[in-house]
């Protein structure tokens, strides 16, 4: 039978629906399929067949009902545009997420639309003039998805819900099994001291009708999970499950009316326990993203707002001041809030009055208290401990860091392992395999002569045994607790297959500048060449004043109070400096190379005084950096920057090193700076690598490796990301920028090196964790599975060591919290 060509469901041909789509011949199961596959194929979307994979179940898109006045309440309206929170039903796979993501950025008037697999929550954008919540909803079912608002709490809810159905699923079984297990004591006991035939069937009458509710109301989670699996061909643990209570449930209702043994025990306890089994996975993995909903909870609801008449800005007389609380929701950008001693700030902004110290230990890792004082920056969810504190909000909702932190270790958790889709696929074998071995085991017993009912309860246990459960949680269960640990010490790991790489790198590549150093560079002596010092500092500075470069930083804050020039043409070249022009006349600011090659006419060397030349040299060997002026193609100044080398750096390299990792720092600076600095922290001179611009940083990764290294490179993140996208595993350093968040795989939210070698630690913990779960788990299924082919293992017993053999996988994985 042909495939239905979008949704992978088999299709008679008589029920078929064609079309012809660019030029092909299609068939779909539906009209729905028809509609959803023109769609893709008239916005140019394609790669979504070649990007799902096998984790995308057949089947078409159901209508789920819809109402787009329920969006009103969820939507936020802002200056011209509007946003909204929604949960999307049918998404599957993550070519789902990234269909989505696209076609609604293909929705006119749409500006930003993200949407996150592990909770299908999505957050759309747009231009309140140009489309509206119709269109954009419209836009979403036409792809077969039902979009409904979120409401956070209702999320929780739902979550909390699903669980305590579980108990009470759980507590019913538990109930009825123990009574079970009375009655078949008694039917055991009557076996050898003899019983009237009537007692005999009462009591197994009594036993069907206690062991009716464990199959069929404790059971439904397995039997709706069974029936979704063979509707789409696809055998899951739930098939084998529910084919085991199954088979002996309905096998001792025949045996009642022939007379013989009853089995109801054993179906109630296989239930009883897979389901205990499932309960307390449940409660790990809920302990496990306590993290996130512990940082959830750091969102104040409200706040103290400060109003100051008459004026929006800039003076804030204390006296007519109105101080306001408000729901934390209800404020904007650019609004004044007051916190006081051990409040938690509420939203991202910048102080403008007030001192005190901050503990920003739950975003950064960090517990000394962070300094604030007018101009600092202060974070959503930090504590403040003991002044007075006004700031101007500059982000809220979901652009606050904690949002976006909370947001990464979300996504991070649903992107897989390549382990996993391994394990994923071995199961996909597994269970019909077992199905067949089962029916193979019950036939050889029966061809040997043996009684119907051993033949049965033999093939009963071969199935229980076999079930893979622990299989399908030895990954993700880990995986889920390894990052959060990571994240509740400062380091965030974007995913699962970031973990299989990083553990297996042997190469770390540090970058000089904001990474061994501090990066906040000091101005040691300045000197004006042909000119007065003051004035080639004015000069620089003018121009530094543009960049972003922490050198930049040290220049302009040595000024002080002095008037700039006014720059024109600006340009920065990366790596080397900044160079514009004042009143027509070139300004150039960077290393010797630059301004060497750059910035003026003749020798560099014959521009310079001996004197100038050795004291720049002493510098260097010193550690620190020199930079030059030109003006004019003139060489016109000297500036020497000093940075210092962080004092955790020595550690985090040495600890490398007894890792067994090859350590290099790389650097746009000169070579003898870059050697004094490699000297502190006791790297040879062959693993320094100075004088590189930000892409030929990322070429020397690229040799690496060709030469068959495996790269985990640190950087700041800011002119580090053509080197940490090449590197197998680039690493941010630093709060957790934006810039960050995107471009690196693992994000250091302090900037403690130490937490290089953690990390590394840490994914060789989680890789060891997983592989001795996946071998558990398998050992368990290969020795088991003989003996109970023969016939040694009562299913009870099977199920029992099933519960095991998961517990012993949350337990093992469990041991990542302490890593
Ligand atoms: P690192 O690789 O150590 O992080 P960069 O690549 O940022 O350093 O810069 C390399 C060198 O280029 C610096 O040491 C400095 O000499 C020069 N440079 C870069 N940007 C500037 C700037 N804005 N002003 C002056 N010099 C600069
Ligand atoms: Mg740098």
């Amino acid at each position: 039978m042909p495939e239905c060509d979008h949704c992978l469901l088999e299709v008679s041909a008589s029920r078929a629906v064609y079309d012809e789509i660019n030029g092909d011949e299609k068939v779909f199961c539906c009209q729905g399929c028809r509609g959803i596959a023109r769609m893709i194929g008239e916005e140019g979307l394609e790669e979504f067949y070649r990007r799902r994979n096998s984790s995308w179940t057949p089947g078409p898109p159901e209508d789920r009902g819809f109402d787009a006045s329920s969006f009103s309440g969820a939507i936020r309206y802002g200056d011209g545009d509007a946003e909204v929170d929604m949960v999307l039903d049918g998404i599957r796979c993550a070519s789902c997420v990234w269909l989505t993501e696209k076609l609604l950025m293909k929705t006119d008037g749409v500006t930003a639309a993200r949407v996150n697999y592990a909770t299908h929550r999505t957050s759309v954008r747009w231009n309140t003039a140009v489309t509206d919540i119709g269109k954009i909803t419209g836009r979403i079912r036409s792809a077969g998805y039902t979009p409904k608002p979120f409401l956070a709490n209702v999320h929780e809810e739902e979550l909390k819900s699903q669980q305590h159905d579980l108990l009470i699923r759980l507590g019913t079984a538990a109930f009825f099994s123990m009574q079970l297990m009375m009655y078949s004591i008694a039917l055991y006991a009557g076996y050898f001291q003899g019983i009237s035939p009537g007692t005999r069937q009462a009591l197994q009458f009594i036993s069907l009708l206690v062991a009716s509710p464990v199959l069929f109301y404790s059971g439904t989670p397995f039997i709706r999970g069974a029936l979704r699996g063979l509707q789409n061909l696809a055998f899951n643990m739930d098939v084998l499950i529910v084919t085991g209570a199954g088979s002996a449930y309905l096998y001792s209702i025949y045996q009642i009316f022939l007379g013989g043994e009853v089995y109801f025990d054993t179906s109630s306890m296989i239930i009883t326990l897979i389901l205990l089994g499932r309960y307390l996975e449940t409660g790990a993995k809920g302990r496990a993203s306590e993290v996130i909903t512990g940082l959830l909870s750091l969102n104040p609801k409200e706040a103290v707002v400060v109003r100051v008449p008459g004026s929006g800005d800039g003076d804030h007389g204390t006296y007519d001041r109105e101080y306001v609380t408000a729901s934390v929701a209800s404020i904007e950008a650019g609004d004044l809030v007051q916190i006081k001693p051990g409040e938690r700030i509420p939203l991202d902004g910048i102080v403008i009055e007030g001192e005190s110290g901050v503990d920003e230990s739950m975003l950064t890792g960090e517990s000394r208290p962070a300094d604030k004082r007018p101009g600092a920056e202060v974070f959503c969810g930090t504590q403040n401990l003991f002044g007075n504190l006004v700031f101007r909000v500059t982000r809220t909702g979901a652009d606050t860091v904690l949002s976006r932190i909370i947001k990464t270790v979300e996504d991070a958790q649903a992107r897989r392992a390549p382990v996993q889709a391994l394990a994923d696929r071995v199961v996909g074998y597994f269970v019909p395999a077992v199905l067949l071995l089962s029916v193979g085991t019950f036939m050889a017993w029966i061809y040997y002569g043996r009684e119907s009912a051993d033949a049965l309860m033999t093939a009963v246990s071969v199935l229980v045994i076999a079930c893979p459960c622990a299989l399908g949680l030895a990954t993700p269960l880990a995986i889920l607790t390894g990052t959060t640990r990571g994240a509740s010490k400062g380091v965030l790991i974007k995913g699962g297959d970031i973990i299989e790489t990083a553990q297996k790198s042997d190469t770390v590549v540090l970058d000089k500048t904001g990474t061994v150093t501090e990066g906040k560079q000091k101005l040691l002596s300045h000197e004006g060449i042909g000119m007065l010092d003051d004035e080639a500092l004015r000069l620089a500075a003018s121009l530094e004043r543009l960049s972003e470069h922490s050198i930049s930083r040290a220049i302009v804050d040595a000024c002080g109070e002095m008037q700039f020039h006014k720059i024109d043409g600006f340009t920065a070249a990366p790596g080397g400096g900044v160079r514009g022009r004042v009143g027509g006349k070139d300004v150039l600011v960077g290393s010797r190379n630059f301004i060497g090659a750059e910035g003026i006419s003749g020798s560099f060397d014959a521009a310079l005084s001996q004197r100038i030349l050795s004291e720049a040299a002493s510098h260097e060997q010193a550690g620190a950096t020199v930079v030059y002026l030109s003006f004019e193609k003139k060489l016109s100044g000297v500036f020497v920057i000093s940075d210092k080398v962080r004092k955790e750096s020595g550690e985090a390299v040495r600890r490398l090193k007894e890792m067994n990792h090859d350590v290099i720092m790389i650097t746009g600076d000169s070579a003898s700076t870059a050697a004094a600095v490699a000297r502190i922290i006791m790297l040879d001179d062959d693993k320094v690598m100075a004088q590189r611009s930000p892409v030929q940083k990322a070429e020397e990764i690229e040799k690496m490796q060709q030469g068959g290294k495996t790269v985990f490179m640190v950087g700041d993140g800011m002119n580090d990301a053509p080197a940490l996208i090449q590197a197998d595993v680039g690493a941010a350093m630093g709060r957790a920028t934006d810039i960050a968040l995107e471009s690196a795989d693992i994000v250091l939210m302090t900037s403690d090196l130490r937490l290089v070698p953690y990390a590394l630690g840490l994914t060789k913990k989680m890789y060891a964790v997983i592989k001795q779960n996946l071998f558990w788990a398998f050992l368990y299924n290969i020795v088991a599975l003989p003996l109970a082919v023969t016939g040694t293992l009562h299913p009870i017993v099977a199920a029992i060591s099933m519960t095991l053999s998961s517990l012993s996988v949350v337990g093992n994985s469990m041991r990542l919290k302490r890593v």
